[in-house]
């Protein structure tokens, strides 16, 4: 899934001789950027060395922080962005509920900074929100019985095609999410086939939109 669009994630950034670890998208656009930077600064105690790079994106021309930790013996060096990283202005996220997009937001941000657990059920979390949100905008007349089904339940009775594009392994992961979670060290590849999914889901929802679209001009004429 998103073969034209990189995803989202921490890459090296060198400036003056200096390795630094930086998000390969702006927190202002979302916009996959090689941001400039504008001034470094620098903190330092016995304890901790912190940089803070000040960078201005190319696209939306805002400028933003991106703090690091360059002890020797750091081995995560990104602390995090200011401002975190936002949707404000992802189209295919606009088309959701705030209340997806709150969870969604918060679970991006909450891996950045490497509060992985939170932010694995908070994707499982974010992707129920939004596989409800479809499947009502599809079937309304169904609406009490979508919102109070389970997560694989909904997909099994409002989502079969969709969820015959992706493996057994997404349906494992979700149906036995807390118990598989802890039998797994494959953690980071189920967290990904969760992001996969939303990320299947907010296009899908574009085009299902585009289509309703479509058709109530078609019949207006
Ligand atoms: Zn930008």
């Amino acid at each position: 899934m998103q073969n034209n669009e990189k995803k989202l994630m921490k890459t090296q950034y060198e400036f003056d001789n200096q390795e630094y670890i930086i998000l390969n998208k702006c927190p202002h656009c979302n916009l996959d950027i090689h941001p400039t930077v504008q001034n470094t600064y620098y903190f330092e105690n016995n304890t901790y060395k912190v940089y803070a790079l000040s960078l201005t994106c190319p696209s939306c021309k805002r400028d933003y922080f991106i703090l690091n930790d360059l002890r020797d013996h750091s081995k995560e060096k990104f602390i995090m962005s200011i401002p975190k990283y936002s949707f404000n202005e992802n189209a295919l996220v606009k088309n959701t509920s705030k209340k997806f997009q709150n969870l969604y937001m918060q679970s991006i941000n909450a891996e950045l900074l490497d509060h992985e657990d939170i932010a694995f059920f908070g994707y499982i979390k974010a992707l129920e929100v939004l596989i409800k949100e479809i499947a009502i905008i599809e079937h309304p007349e169904a609406e009490d019985v979508i919102l109070f089904s389970n997560l694989n339940a909904c997909l099994e009775q409002f989502h079969a095609t969709n969820m015959h594009l992706f493996s057994k392994k997404l349906l494992e992961v979700l149906k036995n999410d807390y118990l598989y979670y802890h039998n797994t060290e494959d953690f980071h590849t189920s967290s990904e086939l969760v992001k996969d999914c939303i990320d299947y889901f907010l296009h899908y929802l574009e085009l299902l939109l585009k289509t309703f679209k479509l058709n109530n001009t078609s019949t207006d004429k």
